[in-house]
């Protein structure tokens, strides 16, 4: 488990270009955190950094956008909605962990559809308005990420 600190947007968004650097088709990104915690923001960083030009936006009333990167697809999910449905009979696996990259907010709510093998960022609030902490917990096959991360942070 390690921690970063990141002091506004651009900070997130240079720390999702370095994950992003070691993403590979099949990975799924777990985003936890508050509401305005930085997920979102995040995944903006992270689909530029792979290509993607058309605006990233929380994609809460459909619960899933794709998205079309250089090398393979992303899948950005936020299971918010999913809280009382739950996540079942949707095709959502049709998605998670397949030929794309999955990010996932609110994972919490898409639980029993979580691969073993993820990365997982759990993101608070500091102290100060635009200061963020972003734990990684690279699981499994995502560890390697984790270390990978550890030597560039
Ligand atoms: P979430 O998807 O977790 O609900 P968003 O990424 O949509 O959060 O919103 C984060 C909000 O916090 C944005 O308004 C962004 O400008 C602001 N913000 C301030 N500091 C940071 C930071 N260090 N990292 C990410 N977002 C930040
Ligand atoms: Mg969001």
């Amino acid at each position: 488990m390690k921690e970063i600190l990141t002091n506004n947007t651009s900070e997130t968004q240079t720390f999702a270009q370095q994950v992003a650097s070691f993403a590979k088709p099949g990975l799924v990104i777990a985003l936890a955190g508050d509401l305005g915690a930085g997920k979102t923001t995040f995944t903006q960083g992270f689909a530029r950094a792979l290509g993607v030009n058309a605006r990233v936006k929380s994609p809460t009333f459909n619960i899933m956008n794709t998205y079309v990167a250089n090398d393979f697809p992303i899948y950005h999910f936020d299971a918010y909605r999913l809280e009382e449905t739950g996540a079942q009979d949707q095709g959502f696996e049709d998605y998670v962990g397949t030929d794309g990259v999955t990010l996932i907010e609110w994972p919490q709510y898409m639980k029993d559809l979580l691969p073993k093998d993820r990365l997982e960022l759990n993101f608070t609030r500091g102290a100060q308005d635009d200061v963020r902490f972003i734990q990684v917990h690279g699981i499994g096959s995502a560890e390697s990420i984790e270390e990978k991360l550890c030597l560039l942070i």
